[in-house]
């Protein structure tokens, strides 16, 4: 169905991070299929244990225990506060388990009739109905009302407008069951979490035993320099959503709990495909090479890196770029409002060999595989400063 306007840009192979077209083209892939091929592309490492996988077993229901999903839930409880996991396929998946969770909370541990969840304007929380409601941005609800009730909105790092709204929602009684929150928003324009805002969303919900819920669906697994976003924050969750990146390409997400808010029971929430054993050795293998690479003190370097020599560029075009922002190997790019668009340079960036990605009108995310090496950086920069200039 028509629901992407794509690219006239067939890809059919991938090495590390380097992509190629059907007419044998090579592109530098800072796009990462949108923060997902953790690993960059063919990973041989991941393509030995997932072949290994497809000969033993690929699929079983969860009727049964699954010895690939409780390691992979137990490595990430050991890398996060989390104590229980549940897996599914997607972001908005495990944005939707979050959903279904903040409410139970609320019934059970607040006794709100009606629960309430804020989340924050320019957010981003997938496309089903419920994960789409969550997403404060107008745009994506257009067509689609009615909307899924209980949902309200603040902006994103305001703490006055966050106390406001959590007053009025609550001047009658509990309300609010959850606020669910991305550490940093992606798709929103590559906007960081301020830790004082969110130390004091924490403060507040612990007041009230009001669920803190995190999306780690982009930030999360490692882009940060740390497995989580919220690790950049210093603030813990009760439950935080994870995908994108997590099976460095083979779909799956997860919803991770503490063991306080584990609140479902069986029969509550279920999925068919999510965390089998061919998904779950694919997750296994991106924590075990994230580890075994050095990849979080990696990225953390190459961040420095990309940071320095975007600076640069900024300096060289001012009339082109007004900032740079971000977290580790997610990293926006601020084009001035009367310089060219975030397509607009996506488009002249392509022409150049380098694959980008818009986070909005005015900002060019760069999400690179996590292994992505300086030689490559300075390349980056190279082709972005030609897009620049062919534009110009
Ligand atoms: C991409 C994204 C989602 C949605 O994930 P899907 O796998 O596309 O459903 C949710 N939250 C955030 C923060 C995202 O970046």
């Amino acid at each position: 169905m028509g629901t992407y306007s794509r690219y006239p840009l067939e890809l059919v192979r991938g090495k590390g991070v380097w992509l190629y077209d059907s007419q044998g083209r090579r592109y530098l892939d800072a796009v990462a299929g949108i923060a997902v091929c953790t690993l960059g592309h063919s990973d041989p490492v991941l393509r030995r244990a997932l072949c290994r996988q497809l000969g033993r077993l690929q699929h079983v229901s969860n009727l049964y225990r699954i010895p690939e999903q409780e390691a992979l839930a137990r490595a990430i409880c050991e890398r996060s506060a989390a104590d229980a996991v549940f897996f599914c396929n997607s972001g908005a998946e495990a944005n939707e388990a979050a959903i279904k969770l903040a409410r139970k909370h609320g019934h059970t541990v607040r006794g709100i009739e009606r629960p309430l969840i804020l989340t924050a304007q320019a957010s981003f929380h997938g496309r089903t109905l419920a994960a789409v409601t969550a997403t404060g941005q107008p745009k994506y609800h257009q067509g689609f009302e009615p909307m899924v009730e209980g949902f309200r909105y603040f902006p994103y790092n305001d703490t006055a407008a966050f106390e406001a709204l959590l007053a009025d929602c609550e001047a009658t009684g509990p309300r609010v069951a959850a606020v669910l929150l991305e550490p940093l928003q992606g798709e929103g324009g590559v906007i960081p979490g301020d830790p004082a805002f969110f130390r004091r969303v924490r403060e507040l919900c612990d007041q009230k035993q009001i669920l803190l819920i995190f999306d780690e669906v982009q930030i999360g697994v490692g882009r940060s320099g740390h497995w989580w976003g919220h690790d950049r924050l210093g603030v813990e969750p009760d439950a935080f959503s994870m995908a994108k990146g997590l099976g460095g390409g083979i779909p799956i997400g997860a919803l991770a709990v503490k063991a306080a808010v584990d609140h479902f029971q069986p029969g509550d929430h279920a999925s068919t495909f999510g965390g089998n054993p061919f998904v779950c050795r694919a997750a296994l293998t991106v924590i075990a090479e994230i580890e075994r690479r050095q990849l979080l003190q990696h990225v953390q370097a190459m961040e420095r890196l990309l940071i320095d020599q975007l600076s640069e560029l900024a300096a060289r075009h001012p009339g082109a770029i007004t900032e740079v922002r971000g977290w580790g190997l997610l990293q926006g790019v601020v084009l001035a409002e009367d310089g060219p668009t975030a397509p607009e340079l996506v488009k002249a960036a392509m022409a150049q060999g380098l694959l980008l990605v818009p986070a909005g009108p005015r900002v060019v995310r760069i999400v690179p595989p996590l292994v992505i090496r300086p030689r490559h950086l300075r390349k980056l920069i190279q082709r972005l400063e030609k897009a620049l200039i062919s534009l110009s």
